[in-house]
């Protein structure tokens, strides 16, 4: 097994919440010593640095929302001068207004740090030939992938997302063993490749993927993994963190969450104490080392769950499990909850099915209904009874998981829109 930086990786669980402790003390102090925003916050819950004596104190502290980076834009919770920011990024804006993040020169190095340590846990290292197909721009994406990949000494093809088949033609032109992006889009590079005849299983050099920026199933994992020959490693990260901060390492069981940079914990969304260990909850993270736009306790809107304990791999840092979506992801049809991430984890086990699918939640009077468009792989038969069963089969597997029914469609192959970045999968008709 290769680590990165051994020492830290494999810290014994007592030191490194030791370590966490003294992080978290000084953060303190740091954040209400250079932040106007923390300072009136603390002030306003009668909270002091001083009150803060170890890791054993964080419930005291309070939260930071998505709501509280908005309200200061652009830079109102930013902790150092302009002239040490290095970079500035922005989210994507799924959610609403875009939010603007900021780096100082040691925010860039931690946050490249995080991912080589992932990159080398899953086989990758100097001599291997990374392409970049994320997004480069102000989605942190493709530039954190990217210096990621250089920091491990790798040769970094910064392709960007789209311009599909060029990215196919660099990948076998160049020997590339490793490809970074969303599951989504690299669901659209296999189907190319295929229509093309050039399927991914032959090409010899491709053997890893880091696919994240978006919630996948471990069914459609399966689907990569088998249709494209490579390993598919999840990784996790949102703009106000870094970017892509946490990967998956062999076991291919949660994504490792480096405690010595973050706090991570999962907390009941009614009660906001914590939940035990396994059990899903809102994800909330501090950031321990962060310069320019340290976090406290701050609530990514994702809901998540943790497990401890070491890993087979010998780490001795938390895992994320697979994330079911975030809470604002989530749809509530006929008072029943539902994640896209469902819906793809069903269709996902069914072979004549695209990884390509669509949700539609119409209101019809009281009722809301919902519609699936299923993208077959295939529409060329004419026997009206094999499409017939397989709606059959989708609507009754559906219905087993989600505990709801809903109207299925079927839809020739290419209908969907394809997507570079991250697929859109619901199209909720009863907002408008
Ligand atoms: P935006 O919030 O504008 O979409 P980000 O790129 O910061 O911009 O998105 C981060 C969000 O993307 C996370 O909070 C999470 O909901 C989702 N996400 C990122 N990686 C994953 C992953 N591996 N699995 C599930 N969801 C993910
Ligand atoms: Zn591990």
């Amino acid at each position: 097994m290769a680590y990165w930086n051994q020492e830290i990786e494999t810290m014994d669980p007592a030191r490194l919440r030791a370590l966490q402790s003294e992080r978290l003390v000084k953060l303190v102090h740091y954040v209400y010593e250079n932040s106007p925003f923390y300072k009136k916050l603390f002030d306003e819950k009668g909270i002091k640095p001083d009150d803060i004596k170890s890791i054993d104190d964080i419930q005291k502290l309070p939260f930071t929302f998505k709501k509280d980076l908005r309200d200061t834009y652009p830079t109102g919770m930013f902790c150092v001068k302009n002239t040490d920011l290095v970079r500035i990024h922005a989210s994507s804006g799924t959610t609403g207004k875009p939010i603007v993040v900021g780096y100082t020169q040691n925010d860039i190095d931690n946050w490249a740090e995080s991912l080589a340590r992932g990159f080398t846990s899953v086989g990758l290292d100097q001599d291997d030939i990374l392409q970049v197909s994320y997004g480069y721009g102000l989605f942190t994406g493709g530039l954190g992938a990217h210096y990621g990949s250089e920091r491990i000494g790798a040769t970094t093809i910064p392709t960007s997302s789209g311009n599909t088949e060029r990215q196919l033609s660099l990948m076998e032109d160049l020997g590339v063993t490793a490809v970074l992006c969303t599951p989504s889009y690299f669901s659209y590079l296999i189907e190319v490749a295929e229509k093309e005849g050039r399927s991914l299983k032959n090409n010899k050099s491709l053997r890893v993927g880091i696919f994240g920026a978006e919630p996948w199933s471990e069914s459609l994992r399966h689907r990569i993994e088998e249709r494209s020959g490579i390993k598919a490693y999840d990784v996790f990260g949102t703009s106000e963190l870094s970017g892509p901060l946490f990967t998956e390492c062999p076991e291919q069981k949660g994504m490792h969450v480096w405690a010595d940079m973050f706090i991570v914990e999962i907390l009941n969304p009614d009660t906001m104490e914590p939940v035990k260990d396994g059990e899903t909850g809102e994800l909330v993270v501090t950031t321990l080392l962060k310069e320019a736009l340290p976090l406290i306790r701050y609530r990514i809107g994702d809901l998540a769950s943790v497990e401890t304990g070491v890993c087979p791999c010998g780490r001795t840092h938390p895992r994320l499990m697979r994330l079911k979506g975030r809470s604002d992801d989530m749809i509530i049809v006929r008072g029943i909850n539902v994640f896209p991430g469902q819906v793809e984890s069903v269709l996902m086990k069914i072979p004549e099915v695209s990884p390509h699918f669509m949700i539609i939640i119409e209101r019809n009077g009281e009722l809301d209904d919902m519609t699936v468009q299923v993208e077959l792989n295939d529409m060329s038969s004419d026997k009206v009874d094999d499409y017939n069963k397989l709606i059959a089969r989708i609507s009754h597997d559906l219905r087993t998981v989600l505990t709801l029914s809903a109207s299925i469609e079927l839809v020739n192959p290419g209908t969907i829109p394809r997507s570079e970045g991250k697929a859109k999968r619901v199209i909720d008709k009863r907002k408008f």
